[in-house]
């Protein structure tokens, strides 16, 4: 059973950071997984004594391509492959129709998502998080992927469901 955990997001709301963060100490590179596709870079995350792989979706952004149309093929990948997906939205930005879009999606994929609210920086910034959770989600954690906040609740949440 090959747990595969994916980030997905609109542009720019950090998802590589956070995979960054999330992958910190915690990685060994990932040369072949059976069924998944191998044009990005996985890493297998070991916590709390279970071990999943994660990808960051985003991919390379390509300038001639609609903003939905990236992102609708990141949703496709990531439903097909992951057992659990990781919904970043932008804090700071607010929820965006794009993120409600995405959401919808998500909702009938069948898959568990866990909202992950970044650049929640300090605890001033929590209450903007509250927001979040029109999205229509249960899971839903404030984190700062930049500095280093509540990745481990995050990462608590994520082992919950593989
Ligand atoms: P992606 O397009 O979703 O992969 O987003 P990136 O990881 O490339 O980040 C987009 C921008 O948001 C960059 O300028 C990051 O430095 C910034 N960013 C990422 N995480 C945080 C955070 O936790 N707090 C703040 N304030 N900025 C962040
Ligand atoms: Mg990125």
């Amino acid at each position: 059973n090959t747990n595969v955990v994916a980030i997905i997001g609109r542009a720019n709301v950090g998802k590589s950071t956070l995979f960054n963060r999330l992958i910190q100490k915690r990685m060994a590179i990932v040369d072949d997984i059976p069924g998944v596709t191998r044009d990005r870079l996985y890493a297998q995350v070991e916590w709390a004594g279970k071990s999943f792989y994660l990808v960051d979706t985003g991919g390379f952004p390509n300038e001639d391509e609609p903003l939905f149309d990236m992102v609708g093929k990141q949703i496709d990948r990531a439903i097909e492959e992951a057992s659990v997906i990781i919904f970043v939205v932008d804090g700071r930005e607010g929820i965006l129709p794009l993120d409600f879009r995405i959401a919808e999606i998500l909702r009938r994929s069948n898959r568990r998502v866990i909202v992950a609210v970044n650049k929640i920086d300090e605890p001033m910034h929590e209450p903007l998080l509250y927001e979040a959770f029109a999205l229509g989600f249960e899971d839903v954690v404030g984190v700062s992927a930049e500095h280093n906040r509540n990745i481990q609740d995050l990462l608590d949440k994520v082992v919950m469901y593989i």
